[in-house]
């Protein structure tokens, strides 16, 4: 596999060949699973193909990352042992003293992570309201704040941010902007063509899509920046690392990628308008319906869909929410996203205090069914209210 090749050869199939990668030895077209953690240096000492030890470098894992960085178009990237592992990375890899501008509106595990951990390390964090740049505006200071972390669609209510928009306003000021483009994927968005830095994923959800493995991954639009080099260190230092098993699994399940996520999408905007036209239904959150406040950025920077992650209110409260969540039949009733199946789940007893989510909204994750059989299952949760 080329740089060539990946120039000459669209998104989707690179992602369906994983690069082409044969084995060398034997021919296979799907590469085997490298378990060795310790790789023997040549009679000159050198290192074989870079590699010593499989906490810097272990050829599945590589394998991955290579893929990712080709679906981002970016330089670089890293697999890490989950979604918050690798989100935070970039807020451990910066020192006592800097500053991050926060949106507030995100994964609620990022948050608390910096209201538990982040503060006491020194990092100034200033928040603002996801959706209105010019709260983005005024926290920015020059020189002090390093990242803008932002999170589009965002947890839970799929607030669209105009990435170009913040990626400007964050450059001027000197900072870095790294994009959660978790729910987005690279199908929809690819965030370093419209001015990243840092591109992270929750690869436990569309990029595997099985819900049967947790991977992280973050990819750089530029791999010689000392913040990148910094990342690399924590991940070797402090070692939350991808195994082999799962690297494999997650370069498999990227394999379908490009098939899943439209099927996704497209059941979630049918969902989302059946459910923005019912009588029980206070309100549907969704980038796809024309009355999302976000919906003109979400039509410029997502291509060919939304995404396959909605909500909606129920009238009244918690009591009320887990009603109609307690009847579900085709959906799990599960937290977690992005896979085959469809989840739904009251979000706010997934989350911790640090949220101000509504305890009357449930979260829909759409997987690949036929959205008649999804619809019908909310038709008869609707109807016990
Ligand atoms: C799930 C999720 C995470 C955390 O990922 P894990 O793989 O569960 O550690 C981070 N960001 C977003 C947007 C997520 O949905």
């Amino acid at each position: 596999m080329t740089d060539d090749y990946i120039r000459r050869n669209a998104p989707e199939t690179l992602a369906a060949q994983a690069l082409g990668l044969e084995d060398a030895e034997t021919g296979a077209v799907v590469p085997p699973i490298h378990v060795a953690t310790t790789f023997a240096r040549g009679e000159d000492y050198e290192k074989t193909q870079g590699r010593s030890y499989i906490r810097d470098h272990g050829p599945s894992q590589q394998h991955a990352e290579q893929v990712i960085a080709a679906l981002e178009g970016g330089a670089e990237a890293l697999t890490f042992a989950s979604g918050i592992a690798a989100c935070t990375a970039p807020f451990h890899a910066l020192k006592s003293g800097d500053g991050v501008a926060v949106s507030r509106t995100i994964y609620h595990g990022v948050l608390t992570w910096l209201e538990v951990f982040g503060v006491e390390r020194g990092l100034h964090i200033d928040y603002f309201d996801t959706g209105d740049l010019e709260q983005l505006g005024d926290i920015l200071r020059h020189g002090r704040t390093k990242l803008v972390w932002l999170e589009t669609p965002a947890n839970p209510t799929w607030v669209i941010t105009d990435i170009a928009r913040a990626a400007e306003m964050a450059h001027e000021a000197g900072a870095v902007v790294a994009v959660d483009s978790t729910a987005a994927t690279p199908v929809l968005t690819r965030p370093i063509e419209l001015g990243a830095d840092i591109v992270c994923h929750s690869a436990t959800k569309f990029l595997n899509g099985h819900s049967d493995v947790i991977a992280g991954v973050l990819v750089t639009a530029d791999a010689t920046t000392e913040l990148w080099d910094r990342i690399r260190q924590h991940r070797i230092y402090a070692g939350p690392v991808l195994g082999s098993f799962e690297a494999y699994l997650l370069t498999r399940g990227m394999r379908t990628l490009f098939l899943r996520v439209p099927k996704q999408c497209e059941n979630a905007l049918i969902v989302a308008r059946y459910l923005d036209t019912h009588p029980n239904v206070e309100a549907v959150h969704y980038p796809g319906l024309q009355n999302f406040p976000g919906h003109e950025i979400a039509m410029r920077q997502m291509q060919g869909g939304f995404g396959g992650m909605l909500s909606f209110q129920v009238p009244g409260g918690r009591a009320e929410a887990i009603k109609v969540a307690s009847h579900a039949r085709l959906f799990k009733r599960a937290t977690s996203l992005g896979g085959v199946e469809s989840l739904l789940e009251h979000r706010k007893s997934s989350e911790s205090d640090v949220t101000d989510t509504p305890e009357n909204l449930i979260r829909v994750s759409t997987g690949i069914e036929n959205p008649d059989d999804l619809m019908a299952d909310l038709e008869q949760m609707l109807s016990v209210l």
